[in-house]
């Protein structure tokens, strides 16, 4: 759903952060792409494993961290005590995180719009963006 929209190339993403393309990088952003959920570090490790890329978790941390800082990707943090990555150029979306078996999905179209205009106009304070996660019970959790 939101994957359609996105259309870039990876290497060219790369340089203009001005980092070069290393397997690994490569690999992680086209990862991140593709996938509609954000990732944690290990669930990148063991993808980079598959396609016999070597790099230890000390490594994907530098990486991850590196996009982060040259806002390719954005941290998450979705009270688990770890973090998760994803592509900072989605469009505005926000996370269902399911308390039971921890699966996430996105959501868009949050419609806060109609709210961040009642703040602007009752605390005169001009909303920029929000950040917003929902936790519960995933629909297979609840049968
Ligand atoms: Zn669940
Ligand atoms: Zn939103």
């Amino acid at each position: 759903m939101i994957q359609a929209s996105i259309q870039h190339d990876c290497k060219m993403e790369l340089r203009d952060a001005a980092l070069k393309a290393t397997p690994a990088r490569l690999a992680i952003l086209e990862l991140l792409e593709k996938t509609d959920k954000p990732l944690d570090v290990a669930t990148i490790i063991e993808f980079l494993r598959k396609h016999d890329i070597q790099a230890d978790q000390a490594t994907v941390f530098r990486i991850v961290n590196m996009f982060t800082e040259r806002g390719l990707t954005k941290q998450i943090q979705l009270q688990e005590g770890k973090f998760r990555y994803e592509l900072a150029a989605k469009t505005d979306h926000h996370h269902l995180v399911c308390l039971k078996c921890g699966d996430i999905q996105d959501i868009s179209d949050c419609n806060i719009s109609g709210l961040e205009k009642d703040i602007e106009k009752k605390k005169g304070f001009k909303v920029l963006s929000h950040a917003l996660e929902f936790f519960g019970a995933c629909s297979s959790c609840q049968k």
